[in-house]
């Protein structure tokens, strides 16, 4: 299916969303958080939330990156219309806990987990906590104005699809990535894309 856009309660998002995918939600972790290899662009309301938790977060990270949360952000800040300030900082990009040989986020932990999504679990901070939105909505992402299934991270790298191989008659995106959507996009949004999903 072309890669065309649909308005759901003003939301536009991709018809992407509508393509079969390969299988069900993946939640095994044998990727090995391979989605987190470059870092996120983070929100700047979203870094001053997690710089005011900083103490909070040390006890959660890899003990060498702990201690200076000067560490934790690029400096460089990004300004673009799909962030809600207008303004996002990159996460740091490291050798990562488990392997030094390859890079990722520095929030990623020995044990492949997100020191941020670990801690909101932790402090009882609800859902998505700290953890940054992009990863929290991952695959789905905003591009550009359009919500969509991030197509671009996917193909880099095969192993961060999110998606199980299984058979027979795998579900549209949009079902078996409900709950990122919804979350991306609110409920409303969400139930409006699926009867239009429905109908064609
Ligand atoms: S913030 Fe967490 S989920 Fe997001 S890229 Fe970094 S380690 Fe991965």
């Amino acid at each position: 299916m072309p890669d065309q856009t649909l308005i759901v309660d003003g939301v536009v998002v991709s018809s992407n969303l509508l393509t079969l995918s390969h299988g069900e939600h993946c939640h095994d972790g044998d990727c090995k958080a391979a989605c987190c290899v470059g870092g996120i662009w983070v929100d700047l309301l979203e870094v001053q939330r997690i710089l005011e938790h900083a103490n909070d977060l040390r006890p959660f990270l890899a003990p060498q990156y702990a201690l200076n949360e000067d560490l934790w952000f690029e400096d460089d800040d990004y300004l673009h219309p799909d962030f809600p300030s207008g303004v996002a900082l990159a996460t740091r990009t490291v050798p990562r806990a488990a392997n030094a040989e390859v890079d990722g986020c520095i929030f990623l932990r020995a044990d492949h987990l997100c020191a941020l999504h670990v801690a909101s679990d932790a402090l009882g901070l609800g859902w998505p906590g700290l953890k940054p939105f992009e990863c929290a909505t991952y695959p789905i992402r905003r591009a550009d104005g359009i919500v969509g299934y991030d197509e671009e991270t996917a193909a880099e790298n095969p192993h961060a699809d999110c998606q199980k191989r299984t058979e027979p008659s795998p579900l549209p995106r949009f079902v078996v990535f409900k709950a990122e959507l919804e979350l991306a996009i609110g409920k409303k949004a969400y139930s409006e894309l699926a009867k239009r999903a429905n109908s064609l």
